[in-house]
């Protein structure tokens, strides 16, 4: 017997009656995501859903182990991201796996923890978030912000969030708003 294909077990547990149990975090057939914690990488989205699912950064993981008697029939895998597989139980009974699935705890896409860390930066400099409003909010398109977020982004001398520290966000913030801030009482 071949082992099924990552998309095949992707259409298997999107239409299967246990899905809740074992693919609770599996809402979207177009978009890989790992079966337990949800990880999900926009670098992931390939032309097709099929490819998509193979190329993602997911591994095969069996519910109960080849070691433990578990088959590579397609109900005895599931696809999770490599952290997951690494902490999941190798345990006989499949109800293990099934609760520890059920309590492991959502992980954001590697994009969505850059918005997450911008957002702490922000905390860090309270005059930021007032500016967004002025230049982000109704009847701006934020263009100048981003613009602002640009040339201090290249102050730091780094590529655009490639490899940012958050000291260097929050400076970033820092400077984007003094520049913003002298704009805006300009333009008053
Ligand atoms: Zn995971």
């Amino acid at each position: 017997m071949t082992t099924p294909t990552k998309w095949e077990i992707a259409q298997h547990w999107a239409r299967s009656l246990r899905r809740d149990r074992f693919a609770p975090r599996l809402y979207d057939l177009g978009e890989p995501c790992c079966f337990a914690c949800g990880y999900y990488s926009e670098h992931w989205d390939k032309k097709t859903a099929k490819a998509s699912w193979e190329r993602a950064a997911l591994e095969r993981a069996h519910v109960v182990p080849h070691s433990l008697g578990g088959d590579d029939g397609i109900d005895n895998l599931i696809l999770l991201c490599k952290p997951c597989h690494q902490e999941s139980p190798d345990w006989p009974d499949p109800r293990e796996m099934e609760r520890w699935i059920a309590t492991r705890a959502p992980r954001m896409s590697k994009e969505m923890d850059g918005v997450l860390a911008w957002q702490q930066a922000a905390v860090e400099v309270p005059e930021f978030l007032p500016l967004v409003e002025e230049l982000a909010g109704e009847g701006a398109d934020g263009s100048r912000l981003i613009e602002l977020l640009q040339d201090a982004a290249r102050q730091a001398g780094l590529h655009w969030g490639v490899g940012l520290s958050q000291g260097t966000r929050v400076a970033i913030l820092r400077a984007a708003a003094e520049r913003a801030t002298a704009e805006v009482e300009l333009a008053r």
